[in-house]
């Protein structure tokens, strides 16, 4: 990942590591070691209040004519690193008025500046992410998501990108991480794990695509 641009968003750094100022109990948690051969972020946690409103953001996305436009947001949270890196995500800050089929780095710069801003006004809280929904044509992450959001904006090795299909009944998901070696990235697109959207919506896709909607259900 060395050709990747300089583009950085400053954030608080005293927020790395901290003590979760939640207890476990209060997160739901998707095992990335699981799902990734290789993954420098082994587990992914999430409150309800993020599960929450993530879904909640990609269900008033979808338009009943199907051109649902491509929405997204920052994931804000905490990074536990020990022997292995844990993801912490407490709260969700939608972006707003990004087109990601359509973005330019300007304008995804300035969301995120926004959102980071909007997430961050009340309560600290370290951008461990990104999330962005694939209408209709399932999570992996493309050519575009990587080199025009994920490699510019999303550089430290912690930060995960979560994509989520909401024109699926259960919501197919995944979380997108960097390689244990920090050598890449995790795409959903290599040759093995490549699935196209008909089988995403038949829940026959690789093993790093999960039900949202099932994580949800877990907080009830
Ligand atoms: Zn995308």
């Amino acid at each position: 990942m060395k050709d990747r641009p300089h583009i950085i968003i400053k954030q608080r750094r005293s927020t790395l590591e901290r003590t979760p100022p939640l207890s476990s109990e209060e997160y739901r948690c998707v095992n990335l070691r699981s799902r990734w051969q290789s993954t420098y972020v082994t587990a992914c946690h999430f409150t309800n209040e993020a599960a929450h409103a993530i879904g909640d953001w990609a269900a008033q996305s979808v338009r009943e004519d199907g051109a649902s436009p491509e929405v997204g947001g920052l994931l804000l949270g905490y990074v536990a690193t020990s022997d292995d890196c844990v993801v912490y995500v407490d709260r969700f800050q939608p972006f707003r008025e990004v087109d990601f089929a359509n973005n330019s780095l300007l304008v995804v710069s300035d969301a995120i500046r926004q959102a980071y801003e909007a997430g961050t006004s009340d309560r600290p809280g370290l951008i461990v992410g990104w999330f962005h929904t694939h209408p209709g044509h399932g999570p992996y992450l493309s050519t575009t998501d990587v080199n025009r959001t994920h490699l510019p904006f999303f550089r430290h090795p912690y930060q995960i990108a979560l994509v989520l299909d909401p024109h699926t009944p259960r919501w197919d998901t995944g979380i997108f991480s960097t390689l244990a070696d920090q050598t890449g990235l995790n795409t959903g697109r290599d040759t093995a794990q490549f699935y196209s959207s008909k089988e995403v919506a038949t829940g026959a896709a690789v093993s790093a695509v999960f039900s949202w909607k099932d994580l949800l259900a877990f907080f009830s």
